[in-house]
């Protein structure tokens, strides 16, 4: 039990029990609520860290909400009916014999109880305010607990916390950079890392052969529930691992964090294809708390003759009970999929009479009962269907399963879920070269290399993985490209010529010529994590300073200008916004 007791205080509101009746105790806190019985006699919560304990003050005192008071006073129990039985200190009172006033507060601009409801921007502008109401205090808690776990777990594997520098060259991790302007050298920048990537391998070949970091990472890209600017990472990097053993180690960080929060260890993390996750789920983040699977209809209707099923792909989704959903909600949803890119949805209600549906007559009655046999579809289920290109079909369901199928964070239990085999390419852009899935210095699948010598870029798969809790993404990482032949044929084939190379990466190349060992890492999301323990759906929640989805501070007013001298030293001037230039 840690001692608590300082100079000022005895105890904390929320550690006495009935076990501390008759002692003489010194409590410092807060003033959380107030009832007056009479004149003379009020009732108060005084509440710090630990929780309330209810004070007795027999006398005139001006106690405001928010005050902060010293007390001293005997602790009894209360009389047997007003004990409450909610509250970890309801059976005791503190019968006060000496109150001070540590300091006063003005009245607050929101009420601090979790019942209330308050704007998020009203309350980021006093975040030091909102950090008081018991919710934050228990995410913060959570965090602290998961970031040890998670320290604890690394370190008995053997793994040492290694500080990289915040200012860097680019890395690669495909988003923005937030650049610092140089002072010692106008016109240069710093990039602020968006991870500590090409450290942690230097980091290898420096012979440090277990490195983790609990990283800070910095993105410039839009913000969402799941993302902002600056966020924490559980970074890791071994060598002499194959894939296989990074899952190892990270399954044990991340289950540590998990029983420590819920007194639970997960069991083994199941593995699933990209391929396979893709087909079924249409994700490569699949939420597996829940069914309504991707049933695959393309033969069903390969020869039919229903024009918009005569499509590369058909694929279908069930939702259990769902033939109750009204016309106008299926317009919605009909809406909802062509703005991610449908050409349309047809849906089907599952009746005593078989399907209802405006498209039912183009069916054949073979097709009625072959789909219907291979959706397992019940009298009361609503099937929605899409034919399109594989992608697209894949990609829209997959929304839609998550837009009627996700249960609130709280509900379902926790399902890690290892995807491993991703392609190492995601696609061309537009000038026609391939799109690295993960980051350039992912290693090709041992398998696959006659299809990247042949130049078949999007059937070769990757040594890369990612690690997926509950539908959302939490990590990524590969087995590294380690030899320089190799290395060098992957940035020719994403565009990358040998000049720019060396300037980007130069100094990681120069040093894969002194004995790399082979490598692999991983990081995954501390935020992501930590909200997903502690039960909540936005990761602001559990940040104790966060921005708003705009990307601002409420409570320091970040970003502002700067002055003119500040610019000047910097050698930068600062051009009008371009809608008045
Ligand atoms: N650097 C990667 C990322 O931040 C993770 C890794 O490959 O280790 O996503």
């Amino acid at each position: 039990m840690t001692d608590y007791s300082t100079s000022m205080r005895t105890d904390r509101c929320g550690d006495l029990r009935a076990d501390d009746v008759d002692r003489s105790v010194t409590l410092c806190g807060w003033v959380d609520r107030r009832r007056e019985h009479g004149e003379h006699l009020a009732f108060i919560d005084l509440r710090d860290r630990s929780g309330v304990v209810q004070l007795v003050i027999d006398g005139a005192h001006d106690l405001r909400s928010e005050y902060v008071l010293q007390v001293t006073g005997n602790v009894r129990l209360r009389p047997n009916d007003t004990a409450n039985q909610a509250l970890p200190t309801g059976a005791i009172e503190i019968d006060v014999a000496e109150v001070t006033i540590l300091s006063t507060s003005d009245p607050l601009p929101f009420p601090l109880d979790d019942r209330t409801e308050v704007d998020e921007v009203l309350r980021l502008r006093h975040r030091y305010l909102d950090l008081r109401r018991s919710r934050m205090q228990r995410n913060l808690e959570v965090r602290a607990r998961v970031n040890s776990a998670v320290r604890t777990a690394m370190e008995e594997q053997g793994f040492i916390e290694v500080e990289t520098p915040m200012l860097i060259a680019s890395t690669p991790e495909g988003a923005r950079d937030f650049v610092v302007p140089s002072r010692k050298e106008p016109g240069s920048f710093y990039a602020l890392p968006q991870s500590p990537q090409l450290f942690k391998q230097l980091c290898m070949v420096g012979g440090i052969d277990r490195y983790y970091q609990i990283a800070r990472c910095l993105r410039d890209e839009d913000l969402r529930a799941d993302r902002q600017f600056e966020f924490m990472q559980l970074d890791a990097e071994a060598s002499f691992v194959s894939q296989d053993d990074v899952l190892v180690f990270i399954s044990h960080a991340v289950a540590s964090a998990a029983e420590a929060i819920t007194g639970e260890r997960p069991g083994e993390i199941p593995r699933m294809s990209w391929l396979e996750a893709m087909e079924r789920f249409g994700t490569d983040k699949p939420d597996i708390r829940f069914g309504m699977e991707l049933v695959e209809l393309t033969e069903v209707f390969a020869g039919t003759e229903f024009r918009a099923f005569q499509a590369p792909c058909v694929k279908g989704i069930r939702v259990p009970g769902g033939a109750e959903t009204s016309r106008n909600r299926l317009d919605e949803i009909t809406d909802q999929c062509r703005s991610w890119g449908a050409k349309g949805l047809v849906w089907m209600k599952v009746t005593e009479d078989g399907l209802n549906s405006p498209v039912a007559k183009f069916l054949t009655d073979d097709e009625q009962s072959a789909l219907a046999a291979a959706m397992d579809a019940e009298v009361g289920d609503l099937i929605l269907i899409v034919a399109d290109e594989r992608r697209a079909a894949r990609h829209i369901l997959g929304l839609l399963r998550i837009e009627l199928g996700r249960p609130p964070v709280t509900e379902g239990g926790l399902h890690f879920l290892w995807v491993v085999d991703f392609p190492l390419f995601e696609g061309m852009d537009d000038a026609g070269n391939p799109i690295p899935a993960h980051h350039p210095f992912t290693m090709p699948h041992p398998d696959d290399m006659d299809a990247l010598d042949r130049g078949d870029l999007l059937d070769v798969r990757s040594q890369a993985y990612d690690l997926v809790l509950n539908g959302w993404e939490l990590g990524s990482g590969s087995v590294r490209i380690h030899q320089r032949e190799v290395q060098e044929q992957v940035f020719g084939i994403l565009g990358i010529g040998a000049e720019e190379a060396q300037s980007k990466f130069g100094f990681l190349l120069d040093a894969f010529r002194y004995g790399p060992p082979p490598h692999a890492g991983f990081a995954f999301g501390m935020d992501r994590l930590t909200a997903i323990l502690a039960g909540e759906e936005n990761i602001r929640e559990v940040i104790a300073y966060p921005k708003t989805q705009s990307g601002a501070d409420p409570l320091t007013g970040a970003p502002t200008a700067i002055d003119d001298r500040q610019l000047e030293e910097l050698g930068l001037r600062v051009l009008p916004p371009a809608s008045q230039a």
